[in-house]
């Protein structure tokens, strides 16, 4: 079985003290959280460091939200795996669809990026997913399956994570419906090799959704970007019934 696992995804928000008081009243409600639940959280990189510290001892592990593919070297704005790994970083988010659209970000570029993070340790959490016109022409599954042959070439599935994520649900309240979901998933899975890969679903999930959204057979887990942001919210998604 794939492991579960439930990560929020900050994006540019949170100073470090805000940070910090999320985490003050988030810790406390994972105490009825089951063990078999793995909860991330992806946060900007100003924040890692000060997580790390207090999530030290804590069931919630810290993932960043880009890496470099080069260990060091003249790329202003970048952070390297070598970085994130010394202060304790294990998961890190690649090729979200905010950078492919604002930053550039291709399908050569995160398929660098997945190498160099597998080649330090850290488990990488691939985005993909289809624009609102692609889905309107019928061509979800052609531009998914493109994102994954390019994104996943000599990638190891081992140490993976899958974020199916469609664009026009990111952000807009206008989630996808969870059969949806649970048939592109199911798609994306056909694509692998290792059926142990963790697939997760994300795009406008919430403390009111979440528990159907996991009631599907093949969505292993949720990528959450606006409800992770206040610990209550993101406290009753960690916390779903199933
Ligand atoms: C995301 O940031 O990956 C995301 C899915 O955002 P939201 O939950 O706000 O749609």
């Amino acid at each position: 079985m794939p492991r579960t696992i439930i990560a929020g995804n900050w994006k540019m928000y949170k100073t470090q003290a805000e940070a910090v008081e999320f985490l003050h009243e988030f810790l406390p409600s994972l105490d009825i959280t089951p063990e078999t639940r793995q909860v991330l959280l992806c946060v900007p990189f100003t924040d890692l460091l000060c997580l790390s510290k207090n999530l030290h001892g804590s069931r919630v592990q810290l993932g960043a939200q880009n890496v470099h593919w080069q260990d060091q070297g003249a790329f202003t704005g970048e952070i390297s795996a070598p970085m994130l790994t010394e202060i304790g970083v294990r998961y890190v988010v690649i090729g979200h669809s905010e950078r492919r659209q604002y930053f550039g970000e291709t399908d050569t570029t995160v398929n660098q990026r997945l190498k160099a993070a597998q080649a330090h340790g850290l488990t990488p959490i691939l985005c993909v997913g289809e624009s609102k016109a692609q889905r309107d022409a019928g061509e979800t599954e052609t531009h998914i399956m493109s994102q994954l042959e390019i994104g996943l070439q000599g990638i190891d599935q081992t140490n993976l994570v899958i974020a199916y994520e469609p664009i026009w649900a990111i952000g807009t309240g206008d989630t996808c419906a969870d059969t949806e979901a649970n048939r592109v998933i199911s798609m994306i899975r056909s694509q692998l090799t290792n059926p142990e890969v963790t697939i997760q679903y994300g795009g406008s999930v919430n403390p009111q959704n979440i528990d159907q959204i996991m009631a599907q057979p093949e969505i292993n887990g949720a990528l959450v970007g606006g409800a992770s942001l206040q610990a209550s919210s993101f406290a009753r998604i960690v916390n779903y019934e199933g």
